[in-house]
């Protein structure tokens, strides 16, 4: 795999400040594939200084010039989304088909709608005597996970770009080579020097320096929900902006009227793609006891399609592979009673997990509490409506859901109670529009859309 061993700063590939390197292994079969160097405190500081350097400039670059180069940004993305698949497909095993139509197809569709949103944003607006400006926040510290690794940097830097402000990037350890591709489509789409860099490392070295960095005027983080508590207390400290895309718990409630077969299948797979390593995967199926073992039984017909190496990859790493078989063994443990899958690993190499369906999972279980982030499925059995909305929003988390009723209205009237910042009704569709992001401990801010513009501006009132 092509790895480049300096860092994007200012419009250039320079040599890192130290020379220690990151090892990039490929998940399906524990071999390196490359080196990347692993960032310091003094590689931030010259990649926050060029993008302090780069602020008024394109600050002061009108919305539809900027909206020209997201634009330029995103056909770059789009030519060259085979290598953007494979890449990922390299270093986060995710199946090949899925690396093309989501990793490398979905930031595309987002790079396009904030190429639209910059054009089209009203960045002034008219309240009463005042003439209020909707101006950039400044220098953005982007902090990213490897689940989605394209999607996670383009959800950030396309909406930071599109309201004018500059970005210093450091994405996960675990997938650099991504980032350096798009690190080399802003190079190919002529974004002017030093709007956007790019700092490979480790989290507690280069991430700590980048979110505490003092040239950075807001750190917008996807990850651990601890990891996501120590950066809001760094950016609190210095009272700087945050944004926080934290864990979820997310529920899919199938109420009594509504299509079981369709509702289980669709959740089997939302919960399974990408190997259960998506903080928004509806984790949870809540069914009611009249229609709860016919779809343990739907449930358990659906997981076997997901032969491990073929139709789902593994997880990203040893230590995830250890942790969520460790949630396995927990919920045998706790009393769930296993449907399919299990601890056992099913491949000799590799960090494969056996997909996994559990049933009879009670709400105060650790599996149906915690965030396992691995393809891992509890079914929980509800009473009556009010029960299943008691154990909906009985996590700490709010992040997204499903509700399938007998038609939208009802479907509806139960998500207007729910404790999460996005439901799906019936199935509906991913829009690349729709704000995203957390109720309760699942984060702060929102991302995605218009939404997610405005996250990165910051308003001033002229009073005439
Ligand atoms: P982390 O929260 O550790 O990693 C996310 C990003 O933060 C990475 O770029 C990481 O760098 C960086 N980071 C780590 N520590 C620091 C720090 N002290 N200061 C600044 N940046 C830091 O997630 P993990 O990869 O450890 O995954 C653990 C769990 O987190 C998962 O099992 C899952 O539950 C959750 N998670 C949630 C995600 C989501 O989409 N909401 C995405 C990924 C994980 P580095 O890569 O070097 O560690």
């Amino acid at each position: 795999m092509k790895a480049h061993d300096g860092m994007y700063i200012g419009g250039e590939w320079r040599p890192a400040a130290g020379p220690d390197a990151i090892a990039v292994v490929n998940p399906a079969d524990e071999q390196v594939i490359g080196h990347v160097p692993a960032g310091t405190a003094e590689d931030v500081d010259a990649a926050v200084r060029a993008a302090r350097a780069a602020f008024p400039g394109w600050a002061a670059t009108p919305p539809a010039e900027r909206a020209g180069r997201i634009a330029a940004l995103r056909d770059v993305l789009a030519a060259r989304k085979d290598e953007i698949a494979e890449t990922v497909t390299a270093e986060l095993g995710s199946p090949l088909p899925l690396s093309q139509a989501v990793h490398a197809g979905v930031p595309v569709l987002v790079a396009g709608s904030y190429a639209e949103l910059a054009a089209s944003y009203a960045f002034e607006e008219k309240l009463g005597n005042s003439t209020v400006l909707l101006e950039p926040v400044g220098v953005v510290g982007a902090i990213t996970p490897w689940n989605y690794p394209l999607h996670q940097i383009v959800a950030k830097v396309a909406p930071a770009l599109a309201a004018g402000c500059t970005v210093v990037l450091k994405p996960a350890e675990d997938t650099p080579l991504t980032a350096q591709l798009f690190a080399e489509a802003v190079q190919e789409a002529g974004l002017p020097a030093g709007v956007f860099n790019l700092v490979t490392g480790i989290g507690a070295v280069a991430g700590q320096a980048l979110a505490g960095h003092e040239g950075v005027d807001l750190v917008s983080f996807t990850g651990s929900t601890a990891v996501g508590r120590r950066i809001g207390a760094t950016a609190g400290a210095a009272v700087k902006r945050v944004a926080l895309e934290l864990g979820g718990k997310s529920a899919n409630v199938i109420l009594p009227g509504a299509d079981l077969a369709k509702a289980v299948n669709v959740g089997v797979a939302n919960v399974m793609s990408n190997s259960g390593q998506t903080c928004s995967a509806w984790t949870r199926m809540l069914v009611d006891a009249e229609r709860y073992e016919e779809a343990v039984a739907l449930a358990a017909t659906a997981v076997a399609k997901y032969v491990p190496g073929e139709r789902i990859g593994p997880v990203v790493n040893a230590k995830q592979q250890a942790r969520v078989r460790g949630y396995i063994e927990k919920g045998v443990e706790e009393g769930a009673r296993l449907v399919a899958g299990g601890p056992e690993a099913p491949r000799d190499q590799g960090y494969y997990v056996s997909p996994t369906v559990f049933a009879d999972v009670t709400p105060d279980m650790t599996i149906a509490q915690e965030e396992i982030f691995g393809p891992v499925l509890s079914i929980l059995r509800y009473e009556d409506v009010d029960d299943a909305l008691r154990i909906a929003n009985g996590t700490v988390y709010g992040l997204a859901g499903a509700v399938w009723g007998a038609d939208d209205e009802e479907a509806v009237a139960f998500a207007r109670r729910m404790d999460t910042g996005q439901v799906d009704i019936n199935g509906g569709r991913f829009n690349p529009l729709a704000p995203f992001g957390g109720y309760k401990q699942s984060g702060v801010g929102r991302e995605l859309g218009p939404h997610g513009l405005s996250e990165y501006l910051q308003t001033k009132s002229l009073q005439f």
